[in-house]
């Protein structure tokens, strides 16, 4: 069964979630910022947390905890790789376990990179991924912990998602990496329509997350290691899939 979701702006460009079960009334949130929106959010719904999901351990994503733990005291669900820097952790998982919210078996991806132990939590029946600051609309995170390597590893798990799967990633930088994706010049139709599209959106205060994978693999320079127009505009034809990316997001670092 489905479950429905809610984005929640938080700071001043975090995203959290909410996944929410109107039979059984199971709410998860996914990465707590900050909690004046979220317990305004859960108020307004009058949907109490049963689960609190994180996705990694940046202050970002997690500083929101205890006045949100305080108000409901949820079951929190981290990496193991990352439990010795997380809030206390109720269930501690690694790739390829998965747990049971409301009736759909959530699994877990590490997609380590910007941070070793980040994960990614699938939803395949809400068609759903979480991403946190992995893989992100027209973007990815930054590496502040990972390599090139992992990264692309981690993208590459991601994108084998189905294209119908929503990515709830954990920014709005969608406007910044379309400017990006211009700068690399290979003009490809689709990027195009995605930079006039987001610039639309965000000129109307409209979020651009989430968004669909099928659009993130055709338009998303991170997932495009393989498109030859892109490997050209880059002088790299020919080279293989991991050092096109390592490339991509060389430029964005200094970009
Ligand atoms: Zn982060
Ligand atoms: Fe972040």
């Amino acid at each position: 069964m489905p479950h429905e979701i809610v984005t929640i702006p938080c700071l001043s460009d975090n995203y959290a979630f909410l996944v929410h079960d109107p039979v059984s009334g199971a709410t998860a949130l996914v990465d707590a910022p900050e909690p004046g929106p979220i317990l305004a959010e859960l108020k307004q719904r009058d949907w109490t947390l049963s689960h609190v999901l994180l996705t990694h351990h940046h202050w970002d994503h997690i500083d929101g905890l205890g006045d949100i733990l305080a108000a409901h005291p949820a079951r929190v669900i981290g990496a193991t790789a990352d439990a010795h820097r997380l809030p206390t952790l109720d269930t501690a998982l690694v790739e390829g376990k998965t747990f049971e919210f409301a009736g759909e078996t959530v699994s877990v991806l590490d997609v380590s990179g910007h941070t070793v132990g980040h994960i990614a939590f699938h939803f395949p029946d809400t068609k759903a991924v979480f991403t946190g600051d992995s893989l992100m609309a027209m973007g990815c995170g930054r590496l502040f912990e990972g390599t090139p390597a992992q990264m692309f590893d981690s993208l590459s798990k991601l994108a084998a998602l189905p294209d119908e799967t929503t990515v709830c990633s954990g920014h709005e930088y969608t406007a910044s990496n379309c400017a990006f994706a211009a700068s690399l010049g290979d003009n490809d139709a689709n990027v195009v329509k995605r930079i006039s599209d987001t610039t639309d959106m965000r000129r109307k205060g409209k979020p651009t997350v989430p968004s669909q994978l099928g659009l993130e693999k055709l338009t998303n320079p991170f997932l495009r290691s393989t498109d030859p127009a892109l490997q050209q505009a880059l002088g790299l034809q020919g080279a293989t899939p991991v050092d096109v990316f390592t490339e991509v997001r060389k430029r964005k670092d200094n970009f």
